[in-house]
């Protein structure tokens, strides 16, 4: 470099003129609502997955992962709740037959059409949740509700089932077993037990019945 020269590099001048601006802002435009409408996709698949998570396919209610996780939430919180939780475990009366004479499908609208029952006759019950167990057994979940109180729901929901006119069938009971806990009580996989063994007596007693137990 030579003496008295400026010194750095000498680069050709750049024109911007309004048109480059313009094209440019369109372009960042353009990408930010690439950016917003991948954003809300991305959202809407979480919202589903996360729906997915917690959902019986078949029966669109809660499924046993999520039924049993909001029971041992209203268990291991139980003293929030004044009169205690009641559980419910109900299983439908000689669904194989159903199956078996009328086959694997109408079997699945006889487990949608049960599960919506439950779904109704809890709906006004606050806090209250249902869930499929497996196969043709459900789980409900009363939280501060009296033993006396659960053994009503569960007769509610023995006669809506008993009385529900299904197409192709005369009539579908179910059997129930009842748990109450209040606060002294043993730990949750005895209340499981228990109320299994409610639901065992009721099928034993001729089904279509509601067993209690309290803890
Ligand atoms: P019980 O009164 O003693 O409960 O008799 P049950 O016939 O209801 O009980 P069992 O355990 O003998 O039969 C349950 C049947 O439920 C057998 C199984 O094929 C059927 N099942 C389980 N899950 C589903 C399902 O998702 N769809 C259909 N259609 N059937 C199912
Ligand atoms: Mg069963
Ligand atoms: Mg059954």
């Amino acid at each position: 470099m030579r003496e008295g020269k400026k010194k750095g590099l000498d680069l050709p001048k750049a024109r911007i003129d309004d048109s480059m601006l313009i094209g440019q802002a369109y372009l960042l435009k353009r990408l930010a609502q690439l950016v917003q409408s991948t954003n809300d996709e991305l959202q809407h698949m979480n919202e589903q997955l996360s729906y997915m998570a917690i959902t019986d396919e078949l029966t669109d209610m809660f499924n046993r992962r999520e039924i049993e996780r909001r029971i041992n939430f209203a268990l291991d919180n139980e003293k929030m709740y004044k009169n205690g939780v009641g559980l419910i475990m109900l299983d439908i009366d000689h669904f194989k037959k159903v199956n078996d004479i009328l086959g694997h499908d109408v079997g699945d609208t006889v487990l949608k059409t049960v599960a919506s029952i439950l779904k109704e006759t809890i709906a006004s019950e606050k806090d209250a949740a249902v869930g499929r167990w497996g196969g043709e057994e459900f789980f409900m979940l009363l939280p501060d509700k009296t033993l006396k109180e659960t053994i009503e729901i569960a007769e509610k929901t023995r006669k809506n089932i008993e009385v529900y006119k299904h197409k192709n069938i005369k009539r579908l009971t179910a059997s129930f077993g009842v748990i109450h806990n209040s606060s002294e009580h043993d730990d949750k996989n005895n209340l499981y037990t228990k109320v299994d063994e409610a639901l065992y007596q009721a099928k034993s007693r001729g089904r279509n019945c509601v067993i209690a137990v309290d803890d």
